[in-house]
């Protein structure tokens, strides 16, 4: 059975046994609190496990390192929708040892992707556009100071509301210790 599938069955049954009862919350965050974290498979549950967040405590938004490179992107904008409209008036920035974008660059995806059909042609154009590609698969060094970047750019952020505290730390995907590497006060 595919994965799609196995979903739908599974599915089918959950909201016929009512599994969902045990979730049943609001869309504002009980602890009020907004996270940007990393879309490792690691941290789906041990993430919250270990930060003693439960359904309803958060508003959580995920992307590949827990990366802020442009002020005015989607994550961004999700960090500020929870803080104006959805009663989260903290920031905690989260991300992790081991993760995949450590040191990551553009080159072997756009390999990848070149072999998989996509035309050497339609890269010139994407950068003829003033698409950076560079910049855009670009990953991290090291995730604290990644993650500092990313609280710094939150802090600055012109509609950021004053006052709002905003912290960086980073968790272990073994263990789910959290390295504080700058907490507001
Ligand atoms: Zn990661």
């Amino acid at each position: 059975m595919s994965v799609i599938d196995s979903i739908l069955e599974h599915n089918k049954k959950f909201v016929e046994e009512r599994g969902f009862e045990a979730y049943e919350t609001t869309k504002f965050p009980d602890k009020k609190l907004v996270i940007l974290t990393c879309m490792d498979t690691r941290l789906i549950e041990l993430l919250p496990k270990a930060m003693n967040i439960s359904n309803g405590d958060a508003k959580v938004v995920k992307n590949a390192g827990a990366i802020l490179t442009d002020p005015f992107d989607s994550v961004m904008r999700s960090i500020i929708v929870a803080l104006y409209e959805l009663q989260a008036d903290e920031v905690a920035v989260v991300g992790h040892y081991g993760c995949g974008m450590t040191g990551m660059n553009a080159t072997p995806v756009v390999e990848k992707a070149l072999d998989q059909g996509m035309e050497k042609s339609t890269l010139e154009s994407l950068e003829y556009a003033g698409v950076d590609v560079e910049k855009w698969l670009k990953g991290f060094d090291d995730v604290e100071v990644s993650v500092k970047n990313s609280v710094d750019l939150i802090r600055r952020h012109p509609f950021l509301p004053k006052g709002t505290p905003v912290h960086g730390l980073v968790i272990s995907p073994e263990t789910g210790e959290l390295t504080v590497v700058d907490k507001a006060e």
